[in-house]
């Protein structure tokens, strides 16, 4: 197949502003020029990738879905990148097979009618939008089987009716090490912002006086020092966007990761990283997270925004069998299952 992947307007390939979409959008498009498809990128100008024959796009950015009211209209800036990534797929269109589009915005969706080539939307977010769930509810209809997500709990906010693919997610397992044991302190993963609910872990270290890794791009630097000035005792250790190779290792000296998101979290692609490692997750039951952790063995379900149950579950991770979580990571979220996945889903579209 030969596949052009349009990425997210809110930043470049690489940045780590695009959050979990990047990982998966590197690990399909990895697996899949592996297994001999031809896979180009077009993102916004900046973007880099060692792996993924990258098309660099002008253009200015988009806000983010998530700092929007759900009835908010659809707005561009001026010189959208999101429109001249759409141009430039309508021009080179008749050179794929399929063009896929990542990003959860409204302009992709419109187009889809207009296009000769067969467009795949992987939608990477729970709905947000109302003039977003209108077309995603139309193509799915129009065009349908064309329209990819993490997980069943992510198309569940769109309503019952949808149909679409439920995905999930993967990563290359060789690049995650496991590790058998782990020193005392917590990890927290995640971009800084308020939909991760970085304030829950910052409760827990201040009422447990344990230290916690925190790792992720710093989108919102007035949300984390309002955290700081709330929670004065927390131990919080602010360690940047890391690489994988970094984020993994330090991620694998922790007893637990927690996850204690105020949105309804679309998978959650930290998660499988966390079990890769053999950290279990300690998250809150909502949204994709329900899908990944197996309560009791891999990790907790607490109910959400409770943090006494939050810190109940921290004293009892010690109990659990790291090596059960790198198992499941194997099992469930390996590059090929994952490859597997999108192969069948992106060949059911080109017939
Ligand atoms: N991440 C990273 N380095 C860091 C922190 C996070 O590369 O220091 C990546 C992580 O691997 C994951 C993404 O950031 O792929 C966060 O994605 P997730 O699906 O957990 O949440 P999202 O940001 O999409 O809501």
């Amino acid at each position: 197949m030969k596949l052009l992947f349009i990425f997210t307007p809110v930043g470049a390939f690489g940045s780590g502003i695009g959050g979990g979409v990047e990982l998966t959008v590197q690990n399909i498009a990895k697996e899949l020029i592996r297994r001999s498809h031809t896979v180009h990128l077009a993102a916004s100008v900046g973007s880099t990738s060692t792996e993924i024959p990258t098309i660099s796009i002008l253009g200015e950015l988009h806000s983010f879905a998530q700092d929007q009211y759900r009835t908010d209209p659809v707005s561009f800036p001026d010189n959208s990148v999101l429109a001249n990534l759409w141009e430039y797929a309508l021009q080179v269109q008749h050179s794929y097979d399929l063009i896929v589009n990542f990003a959860y915005d409204w302009l992709p969706f419109y187009l889809t009618p207009f296009f000769q080539t067969p467009i795949a939307h992987f939608v990477s977010m729970g709905s947000l939008l109302n003039n977003m769930d209108r077309l995603v509810h139309k193509v799915s209809q129009t065009h349908k089987g064309t329209i990819g997500v993490y997980s069943k709990a992510q198309a569940y906010t769109f309503g019952e009716a949808v149909d679409f693919r439920i995905l999930s997610s993967g990563i290359d397992l060789d690049l995650y090490e496991f590790q058998p044991s782990s020193q005392s302190q917590l990890a927290w993963v995640a971009r800084i912002a308020p939909e991760k609910g970085l304030e829950d872990a910052a409760a827990v270290s201040e009422a447990l006086q344990i230290p916690i890794q925190v790792m992720g791009k710093m989108q919102d630097r007035a949300y984390w020092q309002r955290i700081q000035a709330e929670y004065p005792q927390a131990q919080l250790n602010y360690l940047g966007f890391l690489p994988t190779v970094k984020l993994q290792e330090l991620l694998g000296e922790c007893q637990s990761l927690l996850m204690t998101p105020k949105w309804e979290e679309a998978f959650g692609n930290v998660a499988i990283e966390a079990l890769a490692c053999g950290v279990p997750v300690i998250g809150y039951a909502r949204g994709g997270i329900i899908e990944i952790i197996r309560h009791q063995e891999t990790g907790f379900l607490v109910e959400p925004d409770n943090i006494e149950s939050l810190c109940d579950s921290v004293k009892l991770v010690p109990k659990l069998h790291r090596a059960s979580c790198r198992r499941q990571a194997e099992r469930e979220f390996s590059l090929s299952a994952l490859g597997d996945r999108f192969e069948t889903w992106f060949q059911s579209i080109i017939g």
